[in-house]
């Protein structure tokens, strides 16, 4: 657990808005209106449930609305507050600018132990706090689009969106009023593993970049990598498995609630997880290592560390002992103020939160734009691509047929074929990480006194946020 002395989670997020600011040419007023969080909205309500009314509080924070819709997920855990929610709901403001995602930051939760209710249960809770938000357009397409976070899936967004229907039946866009739906239910293919995927795009654009790799005293590219990985949940899960299956990390560590795994042959990640998910935990698992103080593992000998499970986890407790040289930011949060600073004096790269793991609300974003347009991506142009694609191969080879000469069937296999909506998304999304990347390390390498991607990161983000208030006169 954090010290005593650690700030809170929403008071390190300004602390580390405060670092940046201090390298930037923002008015303090401007400074101040950006940092505040706008609102906070805290409900209390009673379902009646096994005979008895039981009482939930929940919450939705509005950080910044220099963009509308504001957007951020909506957590189910016992340890939701209001400082957490606009801690998240900050950072949300500065992720989408940094993403550049055309929405302003917002973030909610709701106190509540998901693994103790039955299905119905849940969906008669969700119901009942959905019903509360969108009385409040704090679930609107157009106002407030809330989307997974811990605790949540596609199943609580498929019962929000019908929750909005029923109470807008008219609404024409209301589909768009949440993002990570199913795919049956409007959703968009590649939602599901976007925040993992994302952290894998993150991790190669960093391994592209020679002088980066330096920075944290690697080098090569992700093959052969030693990753630990903090919480084998949506977000953790995906990114261990695409780094392990297709670029050749080893993941030598999982840490669970429940304790923490090491082979250093590297895990078999999907069998993990289909353990966690038919055991309810790790523990037992065979042919590793377990581990029962499983935070332990955070301070083992490896190459990259992936915190994919909560805030602080990294803090001034800690710090000192971290091995890994590179740490990717899945998680919201996971590094504390404090810890941050003990990490960057120890020579540490990080890759920060809000762009390591943009990869969900970029995708979103795409999955809100598709249901406004209502048609998926790639319908219109997909089989007129493969139509000029197969003109040009039918020309090869009618030129190259008196030389004998032939195109590889996998070339043509792979050429002739229009690309689906889960490749248009992955390559926007891949795009994004790319470009985002590009601005935070041309600060990174071109400014002195930007000595971290983290700062970095907020450089650009509070930057088009101010550029964003300015013009409406601020
Ligand atoms: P999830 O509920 O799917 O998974 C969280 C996992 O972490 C679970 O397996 C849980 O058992 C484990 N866990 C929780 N506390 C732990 C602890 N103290 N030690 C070890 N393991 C622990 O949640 P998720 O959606 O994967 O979110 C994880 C983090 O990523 C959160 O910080 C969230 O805000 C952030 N995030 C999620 C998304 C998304 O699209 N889901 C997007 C951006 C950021």
């Amino acid at each position: 657990m954090a010290a005593m002395s650690e700030p809170s989670f929403r008071e390190s997020v300004d602390m580390m808005f405060n670092r940046a600011v201090q390298v930037m040419d923002l008015s303090p007023g401007l400074e101040q209106k950006i940092r505040v969080c706008n609102s906070t909205y805290t409900v209390r309500f009673g379902v009646r449930l096994r005979g008895k009314i039981e009482t939930f509080v929940g919450y939705r924070s509005v950080h910044s609305e220099h963009m509308e819709p504001v957007k951020g997920g909506i957590r189910y855990a016992t340890s939701v507050n209001q400082d957490e929610v606009e801690a998240l709901a900050a950072l949300m403001t500065y992720k989408c600018a940094l993403v550049e995602t055309p929405f302003g930051g917002s973030k909610g939760g709701l106190c509540i132990d998901p693994t103790q209710y039955e299905e119905h249960e849940l969906e008669q809770i969700t119901r009942r706090f959905a019903y509360e938000l969108i009385k409040r357009d704090l679930i609107n397409p157009s106002q407030n689009v809330p989307a997974p976070d811990m605790g949540t899936g596609e199943r609580e967004m498929a019962w929000i969106v019908d929750q909005y229907q029923r109470m807008n039946t008219t609404d024409i866009n209301a589909r768009a009023c949440v993002t990570g739906k199913p795919l049956n239910g409007d959703g968009i293919q590649g939602r599901v593993e976007a925040t993992g995927r994302g952290v894998q795009y993150a991790l190669r654009e960093f391994f592209r970049h020679p002088e980066d790799r330096a920075k944290a005293g690697l080098s090569g590219t992700l093959d052969g990598k030693r990753v630990v990985v903090q919480g084998l949940g949506n977000v953790g899960y995906h990114a261990a498995l695409f780094l392990s299956t297709e670029d050749g990390a080893r993941v030598t560590g999982i840490v669970e609630r429940d304790g923490g795994l090491w082979s250093e042959d590297g895990l078999d990640v999907e069998a993990v997880r289909q353990w966690l998910v038919a055991h309810g935990g790790i523990k037992d698992y065979p042919g590793a290592t377990y581990v029962e103080k499983g935070a332990t593992l955070l301070e083992a000998e490896c190459d990259i560390l992936v915190p994919a499970a909560m805030e602080g986890v990294i803090n001034l407790a800690n710090a000192h002992r971290i091995q890994a040289p590179l740490i990717a930011e899945a998680a919201n949060g996971p590094i504390t103020f404090g810890a941050d600073e003990i990490l960057r004096a120890r020579g540490k790269v990080i890759i920060p939160d809000l762009y390591a793991n943009a990869g969900g609300v970029t995708v979103s974003y795409f999955e809100w734009v598709k249901n406004l347009t209502h048609i998926r991506f790639g319908r219109l142009e997909r089989r007129r691509e493969e139509a000029r694609h197969q003109l040009l191969v039918d020309e090869l080879e009618r030129l190259s047929a008196d030389r004998g000469w032939q195109l590889s069937p996998t070339f043509k296999s792979q050429y002739l074929r229009g690309a689906d909506e889960l490749e248009l998304v992955r390559s926007g999304l891949d795009d994004t990480m790319r470009s985002a990347y590009g601005e935070m390390r041309a600060l990174w390498h071109g400014r002195e006194d930007i000595a971290d991607l983290r700062i970095a990161a907020f450089v650009v983000a509070i930057d088009r946020v101010a550029k964003a208030y300015r013009s409406k006169g601020l």
